[in-house]
């Protein structure tokens, strides 16, 4: 049986201030030791957040890193700053950062394997836009982004991995994929890991839904054989993630 895996991404919000008294807020309402629960936050504030978290439930994830160890590339964050910082996981190829930061499937893979060097579980995300759900080309565009993205990954590696499908069109719209679209989906993406593994890596792997889940409609999405928990946005920033945690 896997066990769910419930990330908040708060993307760009929460200045560090802000984010202590969010964290707060929610450590209350999020304890549940059933599942896994992750708070992604900006760089900023990682440590701030980590001690905050501190004799709880919650782990503390990172949105984005850098896939070199250290050196000249200003702005960058590096695999060990997260690790030394507390980090445990890192959203990686976010489609915010392919869209507007031209993230190839080439640069996630790099990064998911610096990753799994630093002992840091990437949670690489994947998913199509409107258009080429439209087009049919859904489960052919996504499992390009899962063969690349995994590539050079080792079969042990792959067992522990996370991966988020999040339908472009479903994120921060309010319009969340049914529960059977989700499914199809993730399913398809369990399918993609048995061909590249095996069966057995398959069914160890979790796979994450995203794109608007909140409170209400978190209970049936997560009812699905193939829906592992979600990755959230605009409702982790809220008291909404207890109710999701709790679904
Ligand atoms: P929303 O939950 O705000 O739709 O965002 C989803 C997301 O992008 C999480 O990574």
């Amino acid at each position: 049986m896997r066990k769910k895996i419930i990330a908040g991404n708060w993307k760009m919000n929460m200045t560090p201030t802000a984010a202590v008294e969010l964290t707060n807020t929610l450590k209350p309402l999020v304890a549940n030791e059933e599942v896994d629960v992750v708070f992604c936050v900006p760089a900023i504030d990682i440590i701030p957040v980590v001690k905050a978290c501190e004799g709880t439930n919650i782990q503390v994830g990172a949105e984005n890193m850098y896939f070199e160890e250290s050196g000249a590339y200003t702005g960058e964050i590096s695999p060990e700053m997260l690790t030394d910082a507390g980090v445990k996981y890192v959203v990686l190829g976010h489609s915010e950062r392919r869209e507007y930061f031209g993230e190839t499937n080439e640069d996630v893979n790099k990064k998911v394997l610096k990753a799994f060097e630093h002992n840091i579980t990437p949670i690489m995300c994947c998913g199509e836009t409107l258009d080429q759900r439209e087009q049919g080309i859904t489960m052919d565009f996504i499992r390009q982004q899962v063969k690349v993205g995994f590539l050079n990954v080792t079969v042990d590696q792959a067992k522990t991995a996370i991966i988020a499908y999040e339908p472009i069109w479903a994120i921060g719209t309010g319009k969340t994929a049914t529960a059977d679209q989700a499914e199809e989906v993730c399913k398809g993406i369990r399918d993609c890991i048995a061909e590249i593994y095996d069966r057995d890596t398959a069914e160890q792997i979790r796979i994450q839904y995203g794109g608007s889940v909140n409170g209400k409609n978190a209970a049936e999405l997560f009812a699905q054989p193939d829906i592992d928990g979600g990755l959230v946005g605009g409702a982790s920033l809220k008291e909404d993630f207890g109710e999701i945690v709790h679904w």
